[in-house]
């Protein structure tokens, strides 16, 4: 079984307070370790975390406010003092292509790792990888953002009792599962008869935002939402005018949007407790609900079963 969790580095907007970092996640899946929004001291917290620099494949920022970027000077210079021998792809909006050059290149160092950059250019741009799609939506924000999902395609699970009735084994398998059918004895045997549906996985990380259309395209039937609800709603149009959420709007996203596992996050320094999150939301999303914390692992839940028909 491949690992999906999600590993929180910090929690903090704007500011870091003693209790939480600036902003930054990585989420394992599959052969995919990436990298959302490193804000400043995301190198010193991954050494609190069982990610190394080594284990990173791709980073994506979703905007250029220094919550979410301010660490991606000292990650990527820790990809080449640690020698990391694989490619690195970066996205992040190509509007604010000028801040990754220097962010990149803040300060001298000897650069031996490969980054492959590209930049998000316009809303709806996907990247395909092994695992599934990665999708990015133009959010609501006063600079160019953008959030990301990631999409794994439904498959399906062979069921290994009646394949071996039918007397199908080794490349076989393979065959039926790519082709759909399989001529045996001279009888078809398809892929229906031999297998069950396998609903693909989704997460979603929806970063510095109003509500707007994007919000809820890009939480559709997640399985792990991670989302920023910088305020309460009693701030509700403070929120609103700078571009960002309440804990209600947020829950209530995921409860229309059948959001199975719910991460809220990005919290704003003036609340010093955070169950005020937790009661708030827990009002209107039912689901499994976690009030981020620094230095916390959040799996994805289990996939969801099909009927085995
Ligand atoms: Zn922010």
């Amino acid at each position: 079984m491949s690992m999906r969790e999600l590993v929180i580095l910090g929690t903090a907007s704007q500011a870091p307070t003693r209790q939480r970092n600036h902003n930054g996640y990585v989420l394992r899946w599959d052969d995919e370790v990436i990298l959302f929004d490193p804000g400043e001291g995301s190198q010193r917290q991954m050494l609190h975390t069982t990610v190394t620099a080594t284990d990173l494949t791709r980073i994506c920022v979703t905007h250029f406010h220094g919550d979410h970027c301010l660490g991606l000077p000292g990650t990527i210079q820790r990809l080449s003092l640690d020698r990391v021998p694989h490619p690195v792809a970066v996205h992040f909006p190509a509007g604010g292509a000028e801040y990754f050059a220097r962010l990149r290149h803040a300060t001298s160092f000897y650069e031996t790792a490969e980054l492959h950059v590209e930049p998000i250019e316009a809303d709806g741009q996907r990247i395909a990888l092994r695992c599934g799609t990665l999708e990015a939506r133009r959010l609501r924000h006063p600079i160019e953002t953008y959030g990301y999902r990631l999409v794994e395609p439904d498959g399906h699970r062979m069921l290994p009792e009646k394949l071996a009735a039918y007397g199908i084994a080794g490349p076989a398998v393979g065959e039926l599962n790519r082709v759909g059918h399989l001529d045996r004895d001279g009888r078809r045997v398809t892929r229906d008869e031999v297998s069950v549906p396998r609903p693909g996985q989704r997460f979603a990380f929806v970063m510095d935002t109003g509500l707007c259309d994007a919000v809820y395209a890009l939480a559709e039937h997640a399985d792990l939402l991670v989302v920023e609800s910088t305020f309460l709603d009693a701030e509700a149009a403070l929120a609103a005018e700078v571009g960002h959420l309440t804990a209600a709007q947020a829950a209530r996203v995921a409860a229309e949007s059948g959001v199975r596992r719910l991460v809220l996050t990005h919290f704003s320094q003036r609340y010093a407790d955070p169950r005020r999150f937790l009661d708030e939301a827990r009002k209107h999303f039912d689901g499994d609900l976690v009030v981020a914390e620094d230095l916390t692992t959040v799996q994805v839940p289990p996939r969801r079963v099909a009927s085995t028909g």
